[in-house]
C-alpha cells in the first residue's frame, strides 16, 4: 500500500516536532531496543479514523552552512514535493513573524491542501490571538496546544478529510521491492544488472507518488515485480538531497511501500550506523528482508571469507537472524540470478498462513520441551495460539496472565515456529493476550 503523505512545515521552534510526536503512531515492536530507530524521528506513520498516512517533519531536515531562508525554502519544497496534505505550523505565543510570512509565500506555489495550525494555544484566553493569522492567506487557523494535546483531534479530522482517496489497488500477485543502502554501494548497478539478467520488457510506468518512477517487470516464470525507485537514483540537484536525514526519510518511505526490502551492503566497507537504522526500520515495519552484499568481486577471498562476513552481519544485525544473505557482484553478474528467486521465497514466507491445529501442535510441543515461566509461584498457562495476519505473519498467544509471559519465552516460541515452518526472510510478530 502506498500511504498518502502529510508533511509538517513552519519556521524553527513553533512546535513542529512536538506536533509530529503527537500525531505519529507507534509501530508495534517485538524488539525492545533497536538503536537509532526512534531517535531523531522525522518520518513515521499516523492513523486517525482508520485512515493511515505517513508523516514527515520537514523541520528535521537541516542543512548545515546554509542561510536560514535557504533552509526554510528547502523544507517547504520537500513538503510541496512529497506531501498530499501540508500542515503549516505557527506559534500563537510569539504571534505572527516575518519568517511565518516567508513560509506562507512559498506555500502559495502549491495547490495542495494546507492546514494552518496555531500552536501553543495552551489556554482559552489565547484563542483570540489566532485571528491575526488569517492574514497569512492559508485559510482558517486551527488552535492547538501540542504540548497539552489540545485541539489535535480537530487537526487530524482536517488532515483525514483532505487525504486523497485510496491511492492504488492492492494486487496480491505483485511483489514490490526496493533496494536500500548508502550511496555508492551499487544500487543502480544492481538494478540495471537485475533488469538485464531477467531480459524483460521493463516498462517504466509513472508511479502513484508524484515523483517516483517504479519499474514493472515479469520474470521468466511469469511472476510480476515492481521495483520501487529510491533516493539517490534520480538526482535533481536540490540542496537537501545530500543530507542524511533526507536520504533516511526517502528510504523509509520506500520501505513502507515495499513487500521486500533489499538491504544492499558494500563488501569492502561492511556495516555502518545508517545500515542498522534502516534495517531496524524495515524490521519494525514487518517487511521481508534480503541482505545483499555487493562488490563481492573486489575481495581477495579464501574459503573462510564468506563465513567471516556472515558472522559480522549476524553480529551487527542481531535481530535480523531470519534474513537470508546473498553475495553478489553487479559488475561480473555473480549470483545475481539468486536475487529474484530469494525475493519470491521471502514473499511466500510473508504470505504464509498456518492452520490453527498445526500451529497448536507446535506450541504444545514447544511447551513440553521448555516449560512456561513462573513468577511468585504462578505459572504461565498457554491456552492456544492462532495466526491473525500475514505480511508480516502475526501470531496471538492466548494465556492466563499476560504479565507472566517473558520476552525470552515469546522469542523461544517464535523460534519453534520458525523451526517448524518456512518463514525465511520475514519478521514474525508475536502478541500475548489474556484469554477472557
Ligand atoms: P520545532 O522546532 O518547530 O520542531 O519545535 P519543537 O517541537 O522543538 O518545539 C519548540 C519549543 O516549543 C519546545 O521547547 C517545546 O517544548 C515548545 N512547545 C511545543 N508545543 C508547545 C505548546 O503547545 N505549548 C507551549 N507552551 N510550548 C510548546
Ligand atoms: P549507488 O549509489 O548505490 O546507486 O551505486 P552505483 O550503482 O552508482 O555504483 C557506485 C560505483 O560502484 C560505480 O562506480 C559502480 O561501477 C561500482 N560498482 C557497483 N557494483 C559493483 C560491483 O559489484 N563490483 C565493483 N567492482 N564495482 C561495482
Amino acid at each position: 500500500m502506498s500511504l498518502p503523505t502529510v508533511a509538517i512545515v513552519g519556521r524553527p521552534n513553533v512546535g513542529k516536532s512536538t506536533i509530529f510526536n503527537r500525531i505519529a503512531g507507534e509501530r508495534i515492536s517485538i524488539v525492545e531496543n533497536i538503536p537509532g530507530v526512534t531517535r531523531d524521528r522525522i518520518y513515521a506513520t499516523g492513523e486517525w479514523l482508520n485512515k493511515k498516512f505517513s508523516l514527515i517533519d520537514t523541520g528535521g531536515i537541516e542543512l548545515s552552512d546554509e542561510p536560514f531562508m535557504t533552509e526554510i525554502r528547502a523544507q517547504a519544497e520537500i513538503a510541496m514535493n512529497e506531501a498530499d496534505v501540508i500542515v503549516a505550523v505557527v506559534d500563537g505565543e510569539t504571534g505572527l513573524t516575518d519568517a511565518d510570512e516567508a513560509v506562507a509565500q512559498l506555500l502559495y506555489h502549491t495547490s495542495k491542501p494546507i492546514i494552518l495550525v496555531v500552536n501553543k494555544v495552551d489556554n482559552p484566553e489565547r484563542r483570540m490571538d489566532i485571528f491575526d493569522f488569517y492574514s497569512l492567506g492559508l485559510g482558517d487557523p486551527y488552535p492547538v496546544s501540542a504540548a497539552h494535546g489540545l485541539g489535535t483531534g480537530d487537526v487530524l479530522d482536517a488532515i483525514v478529510e483532505n487525504l486523497p482517496a485510496d491511492l492504488e489497488e492492492e494486487n496480491p500477485d505483485l511483489i514490490k521491492f526496493s533496494l536500500i543502502g548508502r550511496p555508492n554501494v551499487g544500487k543502480s548497478s544492481l538494478i540495471n544488472a537485475i533488469l538485464g539478467e531477467e531480459r524483460v520488457i521493463a516498462s517504466p510506468i509513472a508511479g502513484t507518488t508524484r515523483d517516483a518512477i517504479d519499474t514493472h517487470f515479469t520474470d521468466p516464470e511469469g511472476q510480476e515485480f515492481v521495483m520501487i525507485d529510491t533516493a539517490g537514483m534520480r538526482k535533481s540537484g536540490k540542496v537537501y538531497e545530500n543530507t542524511e536525514k533526507y536520504a533516511v526519510m526517502r528510504a523509509m518511505r520506500a520501505i513502507d511501500r515495499s513487500d521486500v526490502v533489499l538491504m544492499v551492503l558494500n563488501a569492502q566497507e561492511g556495516i555502518r550506523e545508517y545500515d542498522k537504522r534502516i534495517a531496524g526500520f524495515a524490521h519494525e515495519a514487518g517487511k521481508g528482508i534480503l541482505i545483499v552484499v555487493n562488490k563481492w568481486d573486489t575481495l581477495v577471498k579464501d574459503d573462510k571469507t564468506m563465513k567471516k562476513f556472515e558472522e559480522d552481519i549476524r553480529w551487527e544485525f542481531k535481530y535480523l537472524d531470519y534474513a537470508p544473505i546473498v553475495y553478489v557482484s553487479a559488475k561480473t553478474g555473480q549470483r545475481l540470478s539468486q536475487i529474484p528467486e530469494q525475493i519470491k521465497e521471502i514473499s511466500a514466507s510473508q504470505n504464509l498462513r498456518i492452520s490453527s491445529s498445526i500451529l497448536n501442535d507446535v506450541i504444545m510441543d514447544a511447551v513440553a520441551i521448555n516449560p512456561t515461566p513462573t513468577d511468585k509461584g504462578k505459572r504461565l498457562k498457554i491456552f492456544y495460539a492462532t495466526q491473525v495476519a500475514v505480511k508480516p505473519p502475526t501470531f496471538v498467544v492466548f494465556v492466563n496472565e499476560e504479565e507472566l509471559m517473558h520476552f525470552s519465552y515469546l522469542r523461544f516460541l517464535e523460534n519453534q515456529i520458525r523451526k517448524a515452518f518456512v518463514f525465511e526472510g520475514t519478521p514474525i510478530h508475536m502478541i500475548t493476550r489474556k484469554r477472557k
